[in-house]
């Protein structure tokens, strides 16, 4: 995105990238559709960035949602808006959209140097190795280092940037999983059994935070939409409390006392059947008997069977590992840029995208903040070349 801003008001660009071809992270986002943004109200949605809402907000609004989607459909693809409110392409797929824009930036003159792996600085040059293991250096008017998360590393983010501008004095948080799965310890039984079962339409809940979506049973433990929205808040009281508690409601339409008139007295029945014959399936009887105490269900009457199945506790140890996590939050620390989104102790080195130190949920709020951020450092490295090079 800031290769072709750049590019587009006259100067040379070159995109070196550790991988043998561009955007895999980004193709990687346009198997689940391509959410590339969302259509709540500017106002709301600038506050979906945690702490980091205050200093993003004026950049989001710059480039906002609206110009995101213009870019997109000037790029031949046709934006929509789903039930939820998320924007995606038309086709759902990430690689139309890559293909138009690397063809856009070939003809604006952008250059492209794959395999070639950043290392570090040598003075104000910068040092690659490239695919024949040789080491170049590169001196540049201006640099924008766009090196991602850690997420996902085989494709190419891996973090391995956060050494490099630590020897140089920038500030960085430390990179951890965001948008990820949890931790628990499940029985074999529930392993063998259910690992890979979705619960569609659940409600999840932490202390006073809930959110409605679906819940993925996993070897681990959960994972799926409902549990990233809340797992910023739940990795945090993690690493408070070492675990978090989390409430699962398996019927958030209906009520206590409706749940339980639904479900009768049980009688001689089996849980399972008991359970089936109100409309829940086998993975439901599972989790009672996984979560619930033994003794606390067999004679248990309708009214309290409603309340297990509208608040089953679960204990989650852990986020899962970041190799697997949507996002990433930490990075570069928003007080070592300055304004134009240069390192303040690095002169004419710029950063944008997912290793600044924000984090958001899924919803199209990740690349909205990766491109945004890039469209404001784009300006800023416009401007700094422009006045060093009337300095000269
Ligand atoms: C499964 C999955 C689905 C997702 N779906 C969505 C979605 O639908 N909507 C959404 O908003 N977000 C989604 N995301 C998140 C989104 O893809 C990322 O936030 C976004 O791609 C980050 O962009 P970036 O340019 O900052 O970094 P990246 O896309 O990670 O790009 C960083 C680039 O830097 C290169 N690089 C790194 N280190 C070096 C080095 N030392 N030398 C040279 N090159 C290097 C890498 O090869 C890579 O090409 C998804 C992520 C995943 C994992």
């Amino acid at each position: 995105m800031a290769a072709e801003i750049i590019a587009g008001a006259g100067h040379q660009v070159t995109i070196y990238d550790a991988m043998p071809t561009m955007g895999r992270k980004f193709l990687l986002a346009g198997r689940g559709g391509l959410n590339l943004t969302h259509s709540e109200p500017l106002e709301k949605f600038v506050t979906r960035y945690f702490e980091a809402s205050n200093w993003l907000a004026p950049i989001i609004k710059d480039y906002d949602p609206q110009k995101l989607r213009k870019w997109c459909e000037e790029l031949g693809e046709e934006t929509f808006i789903g039930t939820s409110g998320r924007v995606f392409p038309r086709s759902m797929k990430a690689s139309p959209l890559l293909r138009a824009w690397l063809k856009k930036l070939e003809n604006l003159g952008v250059k492209h140097q794959s395999r070639h792996l950043w290392q570090g600085f040598d003075g104000d040059s910068l040092v690659f190795r490239d695919k024949d293991q040789k080491l170049i250096t590169v001196k540049a008017d201006a640099t924008l280092l766009a090196l991602g998360g850690a997420s996902w590393p085989h494709l190419g983010s891996n973090g391995s940037w956060v050494n490099i501008l630590a020897q140089c004095g920038v500030k960085i948080s430390p990179l951890r999983p965001s948008n990820c799965g949890f931790a628990c310890s499940w029985s074999d039984y529930l392993i063998n059994k259910f690992a890979g079962t979705p619960l569609k339409s659940v409600a999840i809940r932490h202390q006073n935070l809930s959110h409605k979506g679906e819940m993925v049973l996993t070897k681990q433990g959960i994972e799926g939409n409902a549990v990233y929205a809340l797992s910023a808040h739940l990795r945090e009281a993690i690493k408070k409390d070492g675990k978090a508690i989390l409430h699962i409601d398996l019927r958030p339409e209906m009520s206590d006392a409706k749940l339980a008139e639904k479900l009768k007295t049980r009688g001689k029945e089996s849980l399972s059947n008991y359970l089936r014959k109100a409309g829940f399936p086998p993975v439901a009887s599972a989790l009672l008997n996984e979560l619930i105490a033994t003794n606390q269900l067999s004679a248990a009457s309708p009214e309290i069977i409603a309340n297990y199945l509208k608040n089953l506790p679960i204990t989650l140890t852990s986020a899962t590992n970041i190799d697997r996590a949507i996002s990433t939050a930490g990075g570069i620390s928003h007080e070592s840029l300055d304004e134009n989104f240069m390192l303040k102790n690095k002169a004419g080195i710029f950063a944008a995208g997912e290793m600044l130190d924000w984090e958001a949920p899924t919803g199209g709020y990740l690349l909205q903040g990766c491109f945004s951020t890039a469209v404001a450092a784009a300006k800023g490295i416009l401007s700094f070349v422009e006045n060093s090079n009337k300095n000269h």
